[in-house]
């Protein structure tokens, strides 16, 4: 393109909200075939809140399921049965006849360690016991596993709050969670498991529970249970599922790549209009980058859409990266293209305007 084609599309799409860094940027994205979209705060608006907490029946013999509460509304329980006010001294938890019910106790703890956590999952659980009136004690040691989930400790114990893999890595079984697990998921909602190792065996050195998973399971018998679950729910932009028929009007291919479980993330694609051959979920925030590059092995051309921090590398391996609206600043600067307002379909006109098929507004 001539230089004066450049500067035209360049001022065409600053008009539009969508900030090409270069003229070299406005020539390649017209060979763009493919996007691949972050979820989290891309597709959808990143705005979470609590919507469930399930207790498991604490048991002695390994855990039946038993998914007795379903907070799907905010508001208390009526029947009194769900989340009252924490009485002093009932510090043990799964100790059901005591003054604590047991989804109380599940939210005290998760909000106790998610304090420490500036991602939206935490700052949604953490807001759900305020508004519960929940008294949140303090952690200590706080943790942050990426891509999977927090650990701290709380009253003496080490407390979990994350995915599957969280769990298992900490050698705690989440499978008596899984019916409670399998149904929010459906329903598209991000589902956190809460589990504990108890380090009562060893409370002269409690910062051990903070280290490797490992040596908190060889020093303790009977080293953790998963306690319940809670659940975040997002909401879906209302024009995700227009630019995803859009682009695909166009001609180009449209994915989607997520930390988030394989099941929210299908939930989710499927209300957008994303085939479910083209979601990657449960990728961690490193592996964004190597899944964009998976694509692009492929032969295509892609252009990553993020908003996050954790976006960052795979928007600077894209042939385009592109970060979106309120995006960080980090994801700003590993981007290619800027798109000012938190609207996906600005996407295709970024596609749009290097095509030279949106004309100047005014
Ligand atoms: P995304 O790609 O959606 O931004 P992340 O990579 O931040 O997701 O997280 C992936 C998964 O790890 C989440 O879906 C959640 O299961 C778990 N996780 C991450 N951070 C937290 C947290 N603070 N509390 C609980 N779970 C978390
Ligand atoms: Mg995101």
């Amino acid at each position: 393109a001539t230089p004066a084609a450049t500067m035209v599309g360049t001022s065409i799409g600053a008009q539009n909200g969508v900030l090409f860094k270069g003229g070299d940027v406005l020539e390649r994205v017209r060979d763009v075939d493919t996007v691949v979209f972050d979820k989290t705060g891309t597709l959808t608006k990143g705005e979470m809140s609590l919507t469930d907490v399930v207790a498991l029946e604490p048991t002695t013999d390994g855990g039946s399921l038993d998914p007795s509460t379903d907070g799907d509304t905010p508001d208390p329980a009526p029947d009194g049965g769900a989340l009252r006010e924490v009485e002093e001294g009932e510090e043990t938890p799964g100790d059901a006849a005591g003054g604590e019910d047991a989804e109380t106790t599940v939210l005290r703890l998760a909000a106790a360690v998610e304090q420490n956590s500036e991602h939206p999952l935490a700052r949604a659980i953490v807001e759900g016991a305020d508004e519960r009136g929940i008294d949140v004690p303090d952690a200590a040691d706080f943790e942050n596993v990426p891509g999977r989930g927090v650990r701290a400790t709380v009253d003496g114990d080490t407390i979990l709050v994350g995915n599957r893999r969280l769990l298992e890595d900490a050698g705690i079984d989440p499978s008596p969670a899984e019916e409670a697990m399998h149904r929010l998921e459906e329903e598209g909602k991000t589902a956190m498991l809460v589990g504990r190792l108890s380090e009562r065996g060893s409370e002269t050195d409690p910062s051990d529970a903070a280290g490797e998973a490992g040596d908190a399971t060889d020093e303790t018998s009977a080293a953790g249970e998963v306690l319940g679950v809670v659940a975040d729910a997002d909401t879906i932009k209302e024009t995700s599922a227009a630019a995803v028929s859009a682009l695909r009007e166009r001609g180009v291919d449209v994915h989607m790549i997520t930390g988030d479980n394989e099941r929210t993330a299908r939930a989710v694609a499927e209300q957008v209009g994303i085939d479910p051959d083209n979601v990657r979920a449960e990728v961690l925030p490193d592996g964004k980058a190597d899944a964009v590059e998976a694509i692009q092995d492929e032969g295509r051309k892609a252009m990553m859409v993020g908003d996050g921090v954790n976006d960052a590398p795979a928007l600077a391996a894209a042939f385009v990266g592109t970060a979106i609206g309120s995006g960080t600043d980090v994801a700003i600067e590993a981007a290619d293209v800027t798109l000012m307002r938190d609207d996906p379909t600005d996407v295709v006109k970024a596609i749009r305007v290097s095509a030279g098929t949106l004309a100047k507004i005014k």
